[in-house]
């Protein structure tokens, strides 16, 4: 037991090294826990666990607004820019960022100083899908965590960006990749996988966040063994969906995709996570008849053991790479006297989901873009979708010399009604504020086989507009009704996350370079700055030194230039970038 001196001289040191320089007590469970409710910092991807995205500080609002200025710029530098979909974290002055290539910087939040770079070694033969992109990173301890193109995650140290662990999470000569920030539940840092185009095994992973050792694996293909480690030793914790492959043909859940590519949020009323998976592999859905689970579905995870509480499979069967991943936002409403834990997600299919997020149960759902083909609505009882047979692509097996199906016109196109760019909840008008795009596509079948680190489509496409003046349309949308109460029609698609505030305010970015503020009532454009590149990025907004700030990062790419067929053309004058901006109003606006 410490003397009563030594405690004193501990308690002493421990004061000098707070007083001493930048070193600062490191994100603790309970700083993540209530993100949602602390302005001074964000410390989770989707500001609060739930990722509602709203943030309760109304300095900067419809009156004030105009008024809001740069406070910093940040250059990314270098030649790799590309696509830049970091959310910033910010906690004791300081802001974390990621960008394109797996690179991560700290910078002074009052000055936009740099004060460490970390860029991660990339191997020559990484395979990212879908640009060279990076959304953020998770802060635990002292500890800043992200993950890599090559599929590893990697622990830092918060004050000198020093490697304190890294961990290959999967093989990326398979085809793995990470690209979405990392979530922290009581102590674990949780991960999905990318790679679903290459026929990879999606699978949900958590490590004890200050060591990097393995806690949980969980599979999100049907058929495959799940694990948990106790003491340092691995035990099989049981076959995901309880027996191999029920709902595919023959072995195709060997390779069966369903990557969790956008990683996860979490509800700490439910205690669950919910993590979304993509395709089934391969695109071609001829050559795998069944529901294919659990693709293109949402999952409610127990974070202590991995274990898969109810699923909610959006697209069954699916043949379009609708990728079930889009991101479940947690709220509650009032109905009948009662309060109803909600779950809202909406999907690249084109519908937008309310569920019941303690058993899953579907709720409601409409569509929420203007234009679906391939089904006509959505079952009232089990939410599953009314197929329009003649639109999902033919078989090429039926085809006179088996080499192509017939092409479909299918809309929403694969990038979908919604891509993975969050949306928001107001707790101030209780709307979502839903970013999304109006497209369609020619799309066919072929044959296919699956190979080890190739890309297992059996598919050919391309992404039109469908309307002249615009493709991206910012709705405001009544989870209770369905109704649009506004929208916002842009010309190129939208691709960055979007933020409201209690100051009545929703804040998103576009390819074209704007950083915008919308009135939430009204969808009137209150203020727009120019960023100089397309904004692909989510905004954050904290509160330091008495004063409100508002961040996003700007530099477009994702993956409309590379896969948007024609889109992409009409895009395709939009310059790259890298620059964090930081704003905030004039010093009189200042708390006292
Ligand atoms: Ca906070
Ligand atoms: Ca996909």
């Amino acid at each position: 037991m410490p003397t009563k001196t030594h405690m004193k001289s501990l308690a002493l040191s421990m004061m000098l090294a707070f007083s001493a320089g930048s070193a600062t007590a490191g994100v603790t469970d309970k700083d993540i826990l209530d993100d949602h409710k602390t302005n001074d910092d964000v410390v989770t991807n989707g500001l609060g666990l739930q990722a509602q995205r709203f943030s309760t500080l109304d300095r900067i609002n419809k009156e004030t607004v105009d008024d809001m200025r740069v406070a910093w710029a940040f250059s990314l530098g270098g030649e790799k820019q590309k696509g830049q979909e970091t959310q910033p974290m910010i906690k004791d002055g300081v802001m974390y960022i990621t960008g394109s290539y797996s690179r991560v910087w700290a910078v002074d939040a009052r000055t936009g100083e740099e004060l460490w770079q970390y860029d991660a070694r990339l191997p020559d033969g990484i395979m990212p899908c879908c640009d060279v992109i990076n959304r953020g990173v998770a802060l635990y301890d002292d500890l800043v965590i992200f993950g890599t193109l090559d599929a590893k995650l990697v622990a830092l140290n918060k004050d000198t960006g020093k490697t304190v662990w890294k961990k290959t999470v999967e093989s990326y000569k398979a085809g793995y990749s990470i690209t979405a920030a990392p979530i922290v539940v009581d102590g674990k840092v949780i991960t999905g996988v990318s790679g679903g185009e290459f026929g990879i095994v999606g699978a949900v992973r958590a490590y004890d966040a200050k060591t990097g050792n393995p806690v949980w694996e969980r599979p999100t293909v049907e058929g495959h063994m799940g694990y948990v480690w106790k003491e340092g030793k691995k035990i099989e914790a049981g076959i995901s969906g309880g027996a191999p492959g029920k709902t595919w043909p023959a072995d195709l859940w060997k390779h069966g995709g369903a990557a969790p590519w956008l990683g996860g949020t979490y509800d700490p009323e439910t205690n669950l996570l919910f993590f979304g998976t993509g395709n089934p592999a391969p695109w071609n859905s001829h050559l795998r008849p069944g529901d294919n689970y659990f693709s293109s579905s949402r999952l409610a995870i127990n974070p202590d053991n991995g274990e898969i509480v109810w699923h909610f499979q959006t697209t069954p069967h699916d043949g379009w790479d609708y990728d079930g991943v889009n991101e479940v936002v947690s709220f509650n409403y009032r109905e009948n006297g009662k309060t109803v834990r909600a779950a809202a997600t909406a999907d690249r299919n084109g519908f937008f989901y309310v569920l019941n997020r303690e058993n899953g149960d579907f709720i409601r759902g409409f569509p929420f873009v203007d234009k679906i083909t391939w089904a006509t609505g959505l079952d009232e009882k089990t939410g599953r979708p009314i197929y329009v047979e003649d639109n999902r692509p033919g078989n090429p097996a039926a085809s006179e010399d088996g080499k192509q199906g017939s092409t479909v016109v299918a809309a929403p196109a694969f990038l979908g009604g919604k891509n993975w760019m969050p949306m928001a909840y107001s707790q101030k008008t209780g709307l979502f504020y839903v970013p999304s795009n109006e497209w369609e596509m020619d799309i066919w079948n072929q044959p296919t086989s699956y190979k080890k680190g190739a890309a297992y489509l059996g598919a050919g496409f391309t992404i039109k507009s469908i309307n002249e003046d615009y493709i991206g349309v910012l709705r405001a949308i009544d989870p209770k009704t369905g109704e649009v109460v506004w929208r916002h029609n842009n010309f190129a698609p939208l691709w960055g996350g979007v933020l409201a505030t209690a100051g009545g305010l929703v804040f998103t970015g576009n390819p074209e370079g704007h950083l915008m503020a919308f009135d939430d009532k009204t969808g009137e454009v209150v203020w727009e700055f120019q960023t100089g590149s397309g904004i692909v990025g989510s905004p954050v907004t904290w509160e330091m030194d008495g004063e409100q700030y508002l961040t996003v990062i700007s530099g477009w790419g994702g993956a409309v230039p590379l896969w948007g067929g024609e889109v992409a053309k009409r895009v395709k004058h939009l310059n790259q970038g890298g620059t964090v901006w930081t704003f905030k109003l004039p010093q009189k606006y200042a708390m006292n």
